[in-house]
């Protein structure tokens, strides 16, 4: 393949592995010279254009990944990134539409179009260098010392991204300061009545037309909002052993591990799970969850979504399980406040005597 061919470009969709690894994708190419050519946000044109392509039981984020590679092909891009990521640790797995998502894409998408289709396999030994390589060489880049310094300049960018969101900054806000180059610190925390954690996959939960603004919509209702951003790797995989289950898929943190930190860590009053309909993994996930919050009495709503959920239900139901965490919340409150009183009377009745006793001796 020749340079002039690529013209140093690639497309870059908005959907799937970009909410997760965008600011390592961006430092890592633009070190290398090459420009990156962004889908638009996900629209409802975009939607119906992947459903177009793909079957109709293949869960919405691959079809809307589809509905990318359309909008980037019609804007003139015709070099795509396209990974397949089959395992991120050794046997902690990625769904088989993940991994096959090339041989899904060439095999619905019948435009003339190349795709970048490096392999990220740590059980097969194919691991994260070598996938960054795959890239570079696509490219006709073989210098191993450029490529390190790429893939050095990826990480940079995606370890400020991570410090600011891990520090309580919004994902918009971190992704927009990591690729300016900046590192700002979150100074105020704010408290609100009540607070949830999201476990989903990013490329549901950040893309605001497929979450429909779940986290807007939940911050309009005075809700604090955690999400996977929030938990290091660190914590979300000791935070899983904790909850005596095993790492089995790759975005398993993203879900599980982040939901058992703050399961653990009593620090919320309810869960959302999101997820799309009919994902194998979520549902096991979301399952093993249900079973530890039932043990714990952590309320938990698993809200799916596809291509026809409606709004209107979607936000009846989130808006009556704040309202049951609410009332449990007042609830509680209402007994400690009555366990405080008694434990003050209690008290002055026993001052009251000594104070008796004392007078009468
Ligand atoms: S993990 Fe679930 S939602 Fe994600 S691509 Fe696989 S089946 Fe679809």
């Amino acid at each position: 393949m020749n340079n002039s061919f690529f013209n140093k470009k690639i497309g870059i969709p908005r959907a799937i592995s970009y909410y997760n690894s965008y600011p390592f994708y961006y430092g890592f190419f633009k070190s290398l010279g090459i420009k990156i050519i962004l889908s638009d946000k996900t629209t409802t044109k975009i939607i119906n254009e992947g459903c177009k392509y793909v079957v109709s039981d293949t869960c919405l984020p691959v079809k809307v990944f589809a509905g990318h590679i359309i909008n980037l092909l019609d804007k003139g891009c015709n070099v795509i990134f396209v990974p397949s990521i089959q395992s991120t640790d050794y046997k902690i797995n990625n769904c088989s539409k993940i991994r096959g998502l090339p041989e899904i894409i060439r095999n619905v998408i019948n435009r003339d179009f190349t795709m970048i289709e490096p392999t990220l396999d740590k059980t097969e030994n194919i691991d994260f260098k070598n996938f960054c390589t795959q890239i570079a060489n696509a490219f006709e880049i073989k210098d191993s010392i450029r490529i390190k310094n790429a893939i050095n300049a990826g990480w940079e960018t995606y370890n400020r991204f991570c410090k600011m969101t891990q520090s309580g900054i919004c994902y918009q806000e971190a992704l927009k300061n990591a690729i300016e180059g900046k590192l700002i610190k979150n100074t105020v925390e704010i408290v609100k009545p009540l607070s949830v954690v999201i476990m989903a996959h990013g490329y549901n939960l950040f893309d605001d037309r497929i979450s429909m603004n779940l986290i807007k919509k939940l911050e309009k209702m005075d809700v604090k909002v955690y999400t996977s951003i929030n938990v290091s790797r660190e914590k979300a995989i000791s935070s899983i052993k904790a909850l005596g289950e095993i790492q089995y898929w790759a975005n398993e943190l993203e879900l599980t591990g982040t939901a058992a930190y703050y399961l653990l860590n009593n620090k919320v009053d309810g869960i959302i799970a999101l997820s799309a309909f009919g994902c194998g993994p979520d549902s096991l996930m979301v399952d093993e969850m249900t079973y530890h919050c039932k043990e714990k009495g952590m309320p938990l709503i698993h809200l799916t979504i596809d291509e026809h959920t409606g709004e209107a239900g979607f936000v009846t139901r989130l808006e009556a399980f704040i309202d049951m965490l609410m009332r449990k919340k007042r609830r509680l409150i209402d007994k400690n406040s009555h366990k405080i009183t008694k434990q003050i009377t209690e008290i002055v009745e026993i001052n009251n005597n000594k104070i008796l006793t004392g007078s009468m001796k």
